[in-house]
């Protein structure tokens, strides 16, 4: 131990920047992991005054940015072409053949990804924030160590490594290693021809939506009948409906037991129920885990819950008084919003001079099926348990653009509604642009509007939306 972490060591409860021996601290705040969550609280901190430092040993930007919400989204641009091609011909265009080429699609999304890596370091070094791009530890309560050994203090430490995707273990599942999560997706060298999911959650579903619009034959496993556990589930037998529909087909009430490579490079995918699907590709969408693993959390105190995610409090306060956490780490609610608010939250309360608590109450979300599913606050069967009376109105409707291009799917929205109060508790819908226009309706459904609220609204005429102030 160096004399400055020996200084430091003793200096639990330091004050105004300064360790108990009176040394300065190298930083204010010190972040580990530049996703959503770190990159926020670190800009607002430098803002407000704070010295700060990061450490990232990936990119700038994070699950968000690099491998998850932001590439997602731009793929199934690419992949929402396939149905507008599909249905062109009847809205008059003649268009020569069709034929769709991945690495084309890939690469120009890994050229956004990277502008917007670009984009976020230097907004932080606009911010005089000193960037480390190295794997960080912690190794005491105001001590940073990065991966080439050197050591770093701190007046406070803000983790926000978030979490990472779960992968069964060669143990449990022989020839597990075969498979690949979606951090793997987005580099494809080829597109699949034949893909196998394990799980029935977001990742699964926008996969499956994707895969399927691009030309690959999709199959998804799901340990039980459920999928999209927390959605209305009206909404989601109508997606996966809509997804069979298209082919997709769902192997429901099994598990994976063996994955074997063939003589031909395919992958042979045993099933608990007996079967065996041929595949090129294996995705595992199982869920995400924080990604506490070598943290050094034990050299601070740092607590964590039995599924390895940091226990916090308001403003992301953990066990340790100088240490804090935001975002998937916590495993609150994995959602970049979310972290985005803790991060803002934790260095306004912490470096400026506003304490605004972050307020978990109807959270919108979406996921990003074909068609799309969005939804806020609770579900017919939640608000059941809490209210005893509830209304639900629906609109179960086929969207205009479907009835020229021929297309049968339907969209569905349903509110759920307070029989006493008359307040909306609820929205959900499935539909295209189903999460643009939900995020506006949220508004009203997190300000407490009733439902004569929407009722006494004029309506937008054509549009889906204006379903939402016609509902009877
Ligand atoms: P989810 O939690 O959404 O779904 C996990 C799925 O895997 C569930 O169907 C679950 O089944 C199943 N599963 C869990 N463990 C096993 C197992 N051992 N064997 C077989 N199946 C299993 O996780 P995802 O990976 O899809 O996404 C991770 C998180 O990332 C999400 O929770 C979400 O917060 C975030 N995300 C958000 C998106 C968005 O906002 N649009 C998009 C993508 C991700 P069961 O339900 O029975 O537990």
């Amino acid at each position: 131990m160096t004399a400055g972490e020996a200084g430091v060591e003793k200096s639990l409860g330091a004050q105004d920047g300064l360790t108990k021996d009176g040394e300065r601290f190298d930083y204010d705040l010190f972040v580990i992991g530049a996703g959503s969550g770190g990159v926020r609280a670190a800009r607002v901190a430098a803002a407000h005054g704070a010295r700060v430092g990061l450490a990232e040993e990936h990119r700038v930007g994070g699950t968000c940015v690099i491998r998850g919400c932001v590439p997602k989204k731009l793929l199934l641009y690419g992949a929402s072409f396939a149905e507008d091609l599909a249905g062109a011909e009847s809205l008059g265009w003649h268009l020569p053949a069709r034929q769709f080429d991945w690495q084309i699609l890939r690469d120009n999304v890994q050229a956004e990804v990277s502008r917007l890596n670009g984009l976020y370091e230097a907004t932080l070094r606009k911010h005089n924030v000193s960037i480390h791009l190295e794997r960080a530890r912690l190794a005491g309560p105001h001590i940073v160590q990065l991966a080439n050994g050197r050591t770093m203090t701190a007046r406070r430490i803000l983790l926000a490594v978030g979490a990472w995707p779960i992968m069964p273990t060669v143990d449990a599942l022989p020839g597990a290693d075969l498979g690949i999560t979606s951090n793997e997706v987005f580099g494809l060298a080829e597109l699949p021809r034949r893909v196998v999911i394990l799980g029935g959650g977001y990742i699964a579903q926008e996969f499956a939506g994707l895969f399927n619009a691009l030309g690959s034959s999709v199959s998804v496993v799901v340990r039980s009948e459920t999928m999209l556990r927390g959605y209305d589930q009206e909404l989601v037998d109508r997606l996966v409906q809509a997804s069979a529909d298209k082919g997709i087909s769902f192997r429901t009430g099994t598990d994976l037991r063996s994955v074997e490579r063939q003589p031909d490079g395919s992958l042979l995918i045993g099933l608990s129920k007996g079967e065996a699907v041929r595949c090129d590709r294996l995705v595992y969408a199982m869920g995400r885990q924080p990604y506490t693993g070598g943290l050094g959390l034990e050299t601070a105190g740092v607590a964590t819950d039995a599924a390895g995610a940091i226990i916090v409090g308001e403003y992301g306060a953990t066990t340790c008084k100088s240490i804090f956490a935001v975002g998937d780490v916590t495993n609150r609610v994995q959602l970049t919003p979310v972290a985005i608010r803790e991060g803002q939250a934790f260095a306004d309360a912490f470096f400026g001079d506003h304490k605004a608590p972050v307020d978990y109450e109807a959270i919108p979300s979406a996921c990003f099926s074909q068609p799309p599913l969005a939804s806020v606050g609770l579900t017919e069967a939640a608000a059941r348990l809490i209210h005893p009376v509830i209304k639900i109105f629906r609109s179960d409707f086929r969207p205009m653009k479907n009835t020229l291009t021929g297309r049968t799917e339907r969209a569905l929205y349903k509110m759920v509604v307070d029989g006493t109060s008359d307040r909306v508790l609820g929205l959900h819908m499935i539909g295209p642009d189903a999460p643009e226009i939900l995020q506006a309706a949220a508004i009203a459904v997190k300000a407490g509007l009733t439902k004569r609220d929407f009722d006494a609204t004029m309506a937008l005429h054509p549009s889906m939306a204006e379903e939402l102030v016609l509902l009877r």
